[in-house]
């Protein structure tokens, strides 16, 4: 297969991570013959030294043209000062935007191997920890109309929350067929008993189910799942919910997993092209140093391969030769812990550890 991959390197840590994951695809190429052609892109930081626009036109074409985006990270001190719309994020917000990227999907996955990293009870985790969210993104209260009026001679502020079928129904979609590409199980999380649009939510959740027979679809109330996340997150396999929640239950599953550097994720919209990224930012502390963890990213080149490319076997080569290089004891220093049997990395070491374990099955 031959696919078009925009890269951009960004800022900071950025050009490092993503140095290693293009060596990822390099491998998965050549382990099942295909062909990546990566496109860089500027966009962040790096396009306002250049063009003093942090994603102009032409960049932003280049990613509308591939078949899909792999992203480091953008933003760092040196452009905290730039005027508003012209920051380094701005460029991030139009990029998704006009992609149209309407779903962000994030696992929270414990490595077995990284256990104690994570501030649950071991006994929780030992149940294992292996789900993901997938988020609404473009629509819900954080797109509606925000006010703030004198009402009484006292200030009342006024925040809009609506939801159209058409909406539910695009992001229920995907939660279908990402529950379809694994375990076959989908928790709709929504707040029927008070909302509205939770009620419509759940009615066009319930009639979608019916298009995807062989996914089981269950129920949860916002405030139970939160709970749940903590209680029994082994229970989880894909959770699709609204934006608000989304962004406040992702944030609570990847603290459970213990480690920033480790967790990938996916934008997605109508079409197969997607913004795959890691969770973290560019991290200027450590920039130039070749000690992050370039995991994050390569992880999210795997998902852009399951999700976006349909090349599951390709995925799971990638996963495994992370597993594998765990369970021999190498970290990187973020997610080094006092065991003496682990061996500090940096990250040219560390994707080339990858890159060696990677075999076809
Ligand atoms: P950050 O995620 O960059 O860093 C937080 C901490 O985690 C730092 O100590 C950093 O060294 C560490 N860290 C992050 N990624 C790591 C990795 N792969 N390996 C090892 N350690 C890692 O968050 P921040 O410091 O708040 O933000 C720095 C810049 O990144 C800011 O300009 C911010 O706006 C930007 N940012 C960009 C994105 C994005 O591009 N999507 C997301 C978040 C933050």
């Amino acid at each position: 297969m031959k696919k078009n991959i925009a890269v951009i390197r960004g800022d900071g840590i950025g050009p490092e991570i993503v140095g290693e994951a293009l060596k990822v695809l390099d491998k998965i190429a050549a382990l099942y013959g295909h062909e990546f052609t990566f496109t860089d892109v500027d966009m962040g930081g790096c396009a306002i030294d250049r063009f003093g626009d942090p994603l102009p036109q032409a960049e932003l074409d280049k990613c509308l043209a591939s078949d899909s985006v792999l992203l480091g990270a953008v933003g760092g001190p040196k452009w905290n000062d730039v005027p508003g719309p012209m920051r380094p994020e701005k460029g991030l917000l139009r990029l998704r935007a006009d992609m149209g990227v309407y779903s962000n999907n994030r696992p929270a996955k414990i490595w077995p191997q990284l256990a104690d990293a994570s501030p649950l009870k071991p006994s929780i985790v030992a149940q294992g920890i292996d789900f993901i969210i997938v988020r609404e993104l473009i629509g819900g209260i954080y797109f509606g109309a925000h006010n703030t009026i004198t009402k009484d001679g006292r200030l009342l502020a006024i925040d809009e929350l609506t939801y159209s079928e058409s909406e539910i129904e695009r992001i229920g979609r995907i939660g279908f067929e990402t529950a379809q590409k694994r375990s076959k199980r989908l928790c709709s999380v929504e707040k029927s008993n008070v909302l509205d649009s939770s009620r419509l939510w759940k009615k066009v959740m319930h009639r979608l189910a019916a298009e995807y027979p062989d996914v089981e679809l269950s129920d949860m109330l916002v405030d139970n799942c939160a709970m749940q996340i903590v209680k029994n997150p082994s229970q989880f396999d894909v959770i699709v919910t609204e934006n608000m929640f989304g962004d406040i239950l992702s944030d609570e599953a990847s603290m459970i997993t213990g480690s920033i550097g480790m967790i990938p994720s996916s934008s997605l919209g109508a079409s197969s092209c997607g913004l795959y990224e890691p969770i973290h930012g560019s991290a200027p502390d450590i920039a130039g140093q070749d000690i992050a963890n370039p995991i994050g990213t390569i992880l999210s080149a795997a998902m852009m391969l399951r999700y976006s490319f349909d090349m599951a076997a390709e995925a799971d080569c990638i996963e495994s030769a992370v597993s594998a290089v765990l369970d021999e004891g190498y970290r990187t220093g973020d997610i080094l812990s006092g065991d003496p049997a682990c061996i500090q990395v940096g990250c040219t070491e560390m994707g080339r550890l990858i890159i060696e374990k990677m075999k076809r099955e």
